[in-house]
């Protein structure tokens, strides 16, 4: 089973996992990666145990992915197996979401949002360029990017002001009063997009890691340039908050306790609709969390899925890695 055949880039749901490098501290410390990739596709995990003769024994677990890419696959690479097919697949009228899912730390916000790296740099190149293509005169882009804090939803592009969702009775969500910009270059994204983050990354109350306690969204549409009420494609890059969030994790007030409790609902939730949506269920609960409810229209109709799980390969995170390759896994 090393060497699966390349898994279909055009399938409805992609599961992909992508390891992070070791970074300096854990070096230092003399951590070791102890996830080998094993060719494209899978990946194995050594847990180190320490049983109780103090003797150590090393668990070992296999799992099978879309793609696996390794700490050094570059994130145009990452892009061309995850992102790309999505690009094409929303011109040709459909809607399409990408998530990037694990624990805090693991390369969210690298592989999603970074304005070096990120996969939505690289998507809207391609979008904005397709625009400008003939047989796409007609439409334009539309940007907007908001935040799922405690089930409320806020608009990074206009002050964290609170949104609220509703359905338009054509199957769409439509996220009343969020602010969206036609932008049709790169640059201009950038700069939309950094003025937003920086609210995102400092929250309300100033703390900085609130952005690990949030799932971040960055919504393209594409619209025709006659109609802007009408959608003719749209596309979500999803950066999730913190998988290790929970009661488990022996959070010690209740507001992070709360805060933890909410981000396990709507990651639950998410999985539970993209499930529905892999097996063509009828029901499909989006209704169990406000994240999943704004994205029922990825669930409904034309939509494809890519969830890029993040892990990573120190063997001090070696529990929050399996939790994560767990919840990818049972995603299809
Ligand atoms: P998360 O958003 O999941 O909390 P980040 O994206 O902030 O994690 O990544 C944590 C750190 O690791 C950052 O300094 C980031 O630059 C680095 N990093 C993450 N993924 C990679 C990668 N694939 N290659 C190089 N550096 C990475
Ligand atoms: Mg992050």
């Amino acid at each position: 089973s090393y060497n699966l055949p390349p898994s279909d880039l055009n399938q409805k749901i992609r599961v992909c996992v992508r390891k992070r490098p070791l970074n300096r501290k854990e070096v230092d410390k003399g951590e070791k990666d102890i996830s080998p990739c094993l060719g494209t596709r899978s990946l194995h995990i050594n847990e180190p145990k320490l049983r109780l003769d103090m003797s150590r024994y090393i668990e070992q677990h296999s799992f099978t992915f879309d793609d696996v890419f390794n700490f050094d696959t570059p994130n145009v690479n990452v892009y061309q197996r995850t992102a790309l097919p999505l690009v094409n697949y929303i011109f040709k009228g459909g809607k399409a979401t990408c998530f990037a899912y694990g624990q805090t730390g693991s390369g969210k916000t690298f592989t999603m949002l970074d304005p070096k790296h990120g996969l939505y740099i690289m998507a809207a190149n391609d979008i904005f360029s397709l625009l400008r293509q003939p047989e796409h005169q007609h439409l334009s882009a539309w940007i907007g990017l908001y935040e799922i804090y405690q089930g409320h939803l806020y608009d990074l592009l206009n002050n964290r002001k609170k949104l609220y969702a509703r359905e338009d009775g054509k199957q769409n969500v439509v996220i009343s009063g969020l602010k969206e910009y036609p932008i049709d270059n790169v640059d201009k994204l950038i700069q939309v997009f950094d003025y937003g983050n920086q609210i995102r990354t400092t929250g309300s109350t100033g703390a900085n890691d609130s952005s690990s306690r949030s799932h971040a969204v960055l919504q393209v549409l594409l619209k025709p340039k006659k109609n802007k009420k009408k959608i003719h494609g749209k596309m979500s890059f999803i950066d999730l908050a913190g998988s290790e969030r929970g009661a488990d994790r022996g959070d010690a007030d209740t507001k992070t306790r709360m805060e933890g409790a909410e981000i396990n609902k709507s990651l639950l939730a998410l999985k539970e609709c993209i499930r529905a949506l892999d097996q063509d269920k009828r029901h499909t609960p989006f209704r169990q969390s406000k994240l999943t409810q704004v994205l029922k229209d990825s669930f409904v109709g034309n939509s494809r899925t890519c969830m890029i799980a993040t892990i990573s390969p120190g063997g001090t995170n070696s529990e929050h890695t399996l939790n994560t390759l767990r919840y990818a896994d049972r995603v299809k």
